[in-house]
């Protein structure tokens, strides 16, 4: 009983946990839903919602594709160097659907579940846009899972209000640049890294390196902290 429940946790079939939260994150029935929410204590990945305000859905402004494509690039941008800084990054994906459970959300996987930790507790305290930023921890562990298979081949007949995932892209220029960046910064980083420790050995093997000072010492873990703290 207990394997049978386990394979059926977060699926269609199981009628204790809402599959909907637990493959997207997020489910049009909120609070409401009359199956569980399972909130994770630790993710590697962070949901932060409604976050992306279209311009497109706005009925004020009138941009071409190409500016609304430039509004968006603008914020991908803007919000994967905020992200990471909290550690590296493996994806980041914004949603394109109008329901208001998935509007504008923005969800980013970390590598280390301590990353994303960080970022939710750090972010809920901040304003993006004049806005106050809700994020929590999310159980997505697959974008292809959450997202919407007919969206992608061509397209989905729910449109907008579909309940999986409608990604919006950043142009691959864009995406190629902060990807391949944050590569090189962390290469750069670990490269700098092993350069100091191997000057920390190279100290400790002289014949009074252990009469350094205390205050040596704490210079030296304060600075090899900072660099891990981008
Ligand atoms: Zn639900
Ligand atoms: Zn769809």
């Amino acid at each position: 009983m207990a394997e049978y429940l386990a394979s059926i946790y977060g699926t269609e079939k199981d009628k204790v946990n809402c599959s909907f939260y637990f493959k997207i994150g997020a489910c049009r029935h909120g609070d409401r839903c009359s199956r569980k929410h399972v909130k994770p204590t630790f993710s590697q990945t962070l949901l932060i919602a409604n976050m992306y305000k279209n311009p497109a859905h706005d009925p004020n402004f009138h941009l071409t594709e190409n500016q609304l494509q430039e509004d968006f690039d603008l914020f991908y941008e803007d919000v994967f160097m905020e992200l990471a800084k909290f550690g590296e990054v493996e994806e980041m994906v914004v949603c394109d659907n109008v329901g208001d459970h998935l509007v504008g959300n923005v969800y980013c996987q970390f590598r280390l579940e301590e990353s994303a930790g960080n970022a939710v507790e750090s972010l809920n305290n901040r304003f993006y846009a004049g806005r106050p930023l809700y994020a929590e921890l999310s159980p997505v562990t697959d974008f292809r899972e959450a997202c919407c298979r007919q969206h992608e081949i061509a397209e989905c007949n729910r449109g907008g209000f579909c309940n999986f995932m409608h990604l919006k892209h950043p142009t691959r220029a864009l995406r190629q640049e902060l990807y391949e960046g944050q590569r090189m910064d962390i290469r750069e980083k670990r490269k700098e890294e092993m350069r100091h420790e191997d000057e920390e050995r190279r100290g400790k093997r002289q014949p009074h390196g252990d009469e350094r000072e205390y205050s040596d010492y704490k210079r030296e873990r304060r600075d090899s902290h900072d660099r891990r703290d981008y």
